[in-house]
């Protein structure tokens, strides 16, 4: 047991060169990784994609398990096995009061049926496994203002819990653009879903995808190759919304990310650190 331990850990040290990471080790976070081009790479036990460049894709959801443990199999035949510690963190809980109860607890038929489709196309979006590494673009804040909703927290709608809210929130007038986080392809536009209203989702390669809800008009169109900085629609409060503001959300597959550690620090303008 201990000589194949031994075995591994000098394989890893030998292609150790071969491997690096950006981005943070923490739950909500998104790491790209960067091995040598044809390399095979699996995250406990899954594998995944690996771009022509050697860029592959780890995301850590909310609630993620405190170590991953990832194999990379390289062309000349070596082996690399590492165990990587998972930063937790602590989330808030959000109180919000006074939705009209009707779109806190859909009841009617009609609504049950809409959820389930809307669901569905979101579900299609999120399963998406595009070759190209659009991600390679970076991200950026889709639109600058206060956060009024941060990424894991607990919400509690008119006194019921719900599920942790799943992106972030920016307080921004209605009015404001809205622009492309990072580059990609639209593969949603839809113009009226039951909870997000007017919404853009755009895929950026290897199962990552952005999702851009409330908006008071869309200004692309599905299929659309978009550039970070795209206009892509208009803050709004379409949906379930109390006020004004742009929800954007993150997903590798199926695993919701923290936005705010993709796009990073945000610079506010000194007039408006006050607010929200
Ligand atoms: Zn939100």
């Amino acid at each position: 047991m201990s000589a194949f331990l031994g075995v591994f850990l000098l394989a890893g040290n030998a292609a150790a060169a071969s491997l690096s990471f950006d981005g943070p080790l923490t739950q909500g976070g998104l790491v790209v990784g960067k091995t040598e081009p044809g390399a095979r790479v699996s995250i406990d036990g899954r594998p995944v994609r690996v771009s022509s460049e050697g860029a592959f894709l780890m995301g850590f959801g909310r609630d993620a398990e405190k170590t991953v443990h990832l194999r990379l199999d390289h062309p000349d035949g070596t082996r690399t096995e590492k165990t990587l510690s998972v930063k937790g963190r602590a989330y808030k809980v959000q109180r919000i009061d006074g939705l009209p109860e009707q779109q806190v607890t859909p009841r009617t038929p009609e609504d049950l049926a809409r959820i389930r489709d809307d669901n569905a196309k979101i579900a299609t979006v999120r399963n998406l496994d595009t070759a190209k590494a659009w991600f390679a673009s970076g991200f950026q804040w889709p639109v600058i203002g206060p956060l009024s909703g941060v990424f894991g927290s607990q919400r509690i709608l008119n006194g019921e819990p719900r599920r942790p809210h799943n992106g972030v929130d920016v307080a921004a007038p209605r009015g404001t653009t809205v622009t492309a986080a990072a580059d990609g392809v639209v593969v949603l536009v839809h113009p009226d879903m039951f909870y997000t209203g007017k919404t853009v989702m755009i895929d950026h390669g290897h199962g990552l995808s952005s999702v851009y809800v409330h908006m008071d008009d869309i200004l692309i169109a599905d299929g659309q190759r978009i550039s970070q900085g795209t206009p892509i629609g208009i803050v709004g409060k379409t949906g379930r919304v109390t006020g004004a503001h742009l929800h954007w959300g993150v997903s590798l597959f199926g695993t919701l990310l923290d936005p705010a550690l993709l796009a990073g620090p945000m610079n506010l303008p000194a007039a408006q650190k006050k607010g929200g």
